[in-house]
């Protein structure tokens, strides 16, 4: 082989041994406020490690998970700190041969498999004044997940004399193993392919009843977050609610009353908008917004696992303009339209009961978020109480199938609405 004239290498990540993980990584989550990676065990050098992206490179957290890792003995011998610099290249066993004829010493004279499925080689410390560098060829990146497809953003129904609207608040994605929980990748990911990221695309589909009142149930995302956060959740948003508003024939001011199936971020941040001065209110300025007691009561105290999916500025302006109206108990809530409880995801979480003129409809919240989401064990390993979203989903889909009941997917990336059946155990849907 024929070694390059030079080797174009990158910063990759800095990789630091720790001692106390826990410590370390409250101190750069804490802190400095960055965001901690999922961990990866590289069993070759029984490390664990913990990426924190940085811009362009990143720190590579590393704790020994045995007594003989070489980052147990680097700790033992000089202590916690700096423990490596990795550089990227094109070609790892091109730059090898390059720094091999100029006498570089290399403690790995060929590449072998490092932590994300990349190749890596270390170069001795003696060649690099006391630096262990580690070259690294990333593995190309997983193919794209294929386009979702184009959709109508809107789409009508009619239920007896309700007219429903399924709206559009854009896609966002999330981590593919969290929205099936205990369901195996191999059996997920063929209905919705993961990106790079392992992460799923999402659809964000609040709607619309149009009775003796216009009602809008569930907002989607909004438009109040940062690039950041829109990073994180892969949010596209290129065509959102107020579009999907204008495409119904709609404004803001059309809605008398905004119904939430819980308060999450992807369901209540279009509930409040920011206005030029900065300051949060309502977005829509005529409706009264009613939400479930316990649900308000568990957003507004959130713990630790489901913080995150709660944002303040989604909801306390509500209370704050004095539009807001808690309901205790499973109501009607305009004619023809009746929240229930289904507990599971939240435990306050309700979903929506249609009916007019003996035709049924019903918008099931996270209760069942895709269509994907139909078989009993399929459960997101987001939800707080799993055993009873198990239990709401068999009998929700009992009475669907009984009721004949034109089921929405608030998350479903192809389909708004369908029809459930059920054949020797076996969940079907169809189209209306
Ligand atoms: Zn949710
Ligand atoms: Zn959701």
């Amino acid at each position: 082989m024929t070694a390059p004239a030079a080797i174009r290498a990158v910063l990759d990540h800095v990789g630091i041994a720790v001692s106390d993980l826990d410590a370390a990584l409250s101190f750069y989550r804490d802190a400095l406020g960055l965001e901690i990676d999922a961990s990866e065990e590289v069993r070759s050098q029984r490390v664990r490690a913990h990426f924190i992206p940085l811009g362009q490179g990143k720190l590579e957290i590393l704790e020994a998970t045995a007594a003989d890792s070489p980052v147990a003995r680097f700790v033992e011998k000089r202590g916690a700190g700096l423990h490596h610099v990795a550089l990227r290249v094109d070609d790892i066993r091109a730059a090898l041969a390059h720094l091999k004829a100029r006498g570089v010493r290399l403690v790995d004279e060929e590449p072998r498999p490092g932590a994300e499925g990349a190749l890596v080689a270390f170069i001795h410390p003696s060649s690099v004044h006391g630096v262990l560098v580690e070259l690294k060829e990333a593995r190309p990146a997983p193919p794209a997940p294929p386009a979702v497809p184009a959709l109508p953003a809107i789409s009508r129904y009619t239920v007896g004399d309700l007219e429903l609207i399924s709206l559009s608040d854009g896609f966002f994605r999330l981590d593919g193993g969290s929205m099936f929980g205990v369901v195996p990748r191999p059996l997920w990911a063929p209905k919705a392919p993961p990106d790079g990221r392992n992460r799923i695309t999402l659809a964000m589909r609040p709607l619309v009843v149009r009775g003796v009142r216009t009602m809008l149930i569930d907002a989607g995302l909004g438009g109040k977050e940062n690039d950041r956060f829109h990073d994180i959740y892969g949010v596209d948003r290129r065509y959102s609610l107020d579009d999907a508003l204008a495409d119904a024939g709609l404004s803001v001011r059309d809605i008398d009353i905004v119904l939430a199936t819980h308060l999450h971020f992807d369901h209540a941040g279009g509930f409040t908008t920011r206005d030029e001065a900065g300051r949060l209110g309502p977005a829509f300025p005529r409706a009264r917004y009613i939400v479930r007691r316990g649900e308000w009561e568990d957003a507004t105290r959130p713990h630790e696992r489901n913080r995150a999916s709660y944002l303040p500025e989604n909801f306390t302006p509500l209370a704050d303009a004095g539009v807001l109206e808690l309901v205790d108990d499973d109501q009607t809530i305009m004619p023809g339209v009746r929240v229930r409880r289904t507990g599971g995801h939240t435990m306050h979480h309700q979903m929506v009961w249609i009916e007019s003129r003996g035709q049924h409809a019903a918008y099931a919240g996270d209760l069942v978020p895709t269509a994907a989401h139909l078989p009993d064990a399929w459960i997101m390993g987001f939800d707080l109480y799993p055993v009873d979203t198990l239990a709401a989903k068999k009998a929700f889909v009992k009475e669907a199938i009984d009721r004949q009941a034109l089921v929405f997917f608030p998350h479903d990336p192809a389909m708004a609405a369908a029809y459930i059946a059920e054949t020797h155990g076996k969940r079907s849907v169809q189209r209306p």
